[in-house]
């Protein structure tokens, strides 16, 4: 069993038949080893291909991105920020993403200084639900016309379409644990090869 079905087994708390409470290992408090055994997952799975840096979501890809660079050979990871700051310097990639656990929507910014024509950028989340957030990162890569190679979660429900939505993108998706369905206020877990 892989390493992140181990933990949502051990750790997690399902709300509603929709949402995946797993504070203890990634949302709160944060468990370095099993983020950096994740991250050597996700390297072997896109090991075909060059990646020049991690992009994701503020604030829970945070995490998630640390260990996906430094899997990647201590590469780069730029967070797309939520609030709009007061201290702008230059031009900035902007989008919106609708939050699945608050509904709400946030305009979503990458300074145009991080991101650059031609690199090649893994997007990476800590879930992957209806896709949104993915969307949007990926909506950033093309504003600057970067390659969006891929997409890396730790945990996705597939029940929710984002893997769909992200395929008909052109996009390879990597999940450290996919969850096909709860049932019995349990997660159903199945896998994925590309
Ligand atoms: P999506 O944009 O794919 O619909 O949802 C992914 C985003 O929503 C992630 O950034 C994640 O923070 C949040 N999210 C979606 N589903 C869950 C869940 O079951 N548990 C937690 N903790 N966050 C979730």
């Amino acid at each position: 069993m892989k390493i992140i079905e181990e933990r949502i087994l051990h750790d997690c708390a399902i709300l509603n038949n929709e949402i995946l409470k797993v504070d203890n290992f990634l949302n709160h408090q944060v468990d370095v080893a099993t983020l950096r055994e994740f991250a050597l997952e996700a390297k072997e799975f896109f090991k075909d291909v060059h990646i020049d840096k991690i992009l994701t979501l503020e604030t829970s890809g945070i995490a998630v991105a640390y260990a996906m660079a430094e899997a990647f050979g201590d590469i780069p990871f730029v967070f797309a920020k939520k609030n709009k700051s007061k201290i702008v310097i230059g031009g900035q990639y902007q989008t919106q993403i609708r939050s699945f656990t608050k509904n709400t929507i946030s305009d979503v910014t990458v300074s145009t200084s991080f991101l650059h024509e031609g690199e090649n950028i893994l997007i990476c989340d800590d879930f992957l639900a209806a896709g949104n957030a993915a969307l949007g990162l990926l909506d950033i890569c093309r504003q600057a016309h970067a390659n969006a190679v891929g997409f890396a979660t730790v945990i996705e429900k597939v029940f929710q379409g984002g893997r769909e939505k992200l395929k008909k993108e052109g996009l390879r998706v990597f999940a450290g644990a996919s969850i096909a369905a709860f049932k019995d206020n349990k997660p159903v877990f199945t896998s994925f090869i590309s």
